[in-house]
């Protein structure tokens, strides 16, 4: 795989404790030290998941999946987002997913299955 450097995620991070905040908090819940937000690789597994049939946002077209999803730089690092390219029977958890370029219509990230 090569290097992704324009991964559109970022998620704040402290220096001082060398750990990822997430949701951010306006300052590190450790020491009280400034956050920065970094990119992140956007590679992660699905932690739990649900199918959402109810067409809350006309722009989204129903069914599509709702998932939490566990970042692959800090274990409990989550992220609410949207699994997209595939059906949703197929997503399972614990699943490798990979974040797509693009946003959901409703601003959430959009991770893809991992391509490896
Ligand atoms: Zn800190």
């Amino acid at each position: 795989m090569p290097a992704e450097s324009t991964s559109p995620l970022l998620v704040e991070y402290c220096d001082d404790c060398d750990r990822w905040v997430h949701p951010a908090a306006g300052e590190c819940r450790t020491c009280g030290g400034r956050l920065v937000a970094r990119p992140v690789s956007g590679r992660g597994t699905v932690f739990t998941y649900t199918v959402n049939h109810h067409p809350y946002n006309p722009e989204i077209p129903v069914p599509y999946v709702i998932a939490i999803v566990e970042l692959a730089e800090q274990s409990g690092l989550r992220v609410a987002a949207n699994i997209v390219d595939c059906e949703p029977d197929s997503v399972t958890c614990g699943m490798a997913v990979d974040i797509r370029p693009d946003k959901g219509a409703g601003g959430a990230p959009l991770f893809a299955p991992a391509s490896n």
